[in-house]
């Protein structure tokens, strides 16, 4: 399909692949202990609230905070397994590699650190 991506031989393809798909299991893991899946959106995800049993107000003043500080983090998580998806979906395709911006092949040297990459380093 696109030429651009090419470069890249089929057996680094495969090692990317695993490296994502790694990736995404430990994800969605993370995901699964702050959070539970949104049924009704894909790929969305809901996190739990903290169970207040309605004792020690202190305790509970606790709960609210690390709630707080669960949020940021479980969209971090959520964010990352999206470009995870995305980069699997683009092997599939055939595109993968290639910057979404100016859309010539990412570095493979930034790939092998970050496989997930959507942009080159110029555009990122
Ligand atoms: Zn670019």
């Amino acid at each position: 399909m696109s030429a651009k991506a090419i470069n890249m031989t089929k057996k680094i393809i495969e090692k990317q692949k695993e490296k994502l798909q790694k990736q995404k299991e430990r994800l969605e893991k993370e995901l699964n202990s702050l959070a539970r899946r949104n049924k009704r959106v894909k790929g969305d995800w809901i996190t739990k609230y903290p169970q207040f049993d309605g004792g020690n107000l202190e305790e509970e003043a606790d709960e609210v905070e690390e709630y707080g500080n669960i949020l940021p983090v479980t969209y971090t998580l959520e964010l990352e397994l999206k470009k995870v998806n995305e980069a699997l979906e683009k092997i599939k395709k055939g595109s993968y590699g290639v910057c979404e911006k100016c859309k010539k092949a990412i570095p493979q040297a930034r790939l092998k650190v970050y496989p997930q990459a959507q942009y080159c380093t110029k555009c990122q």
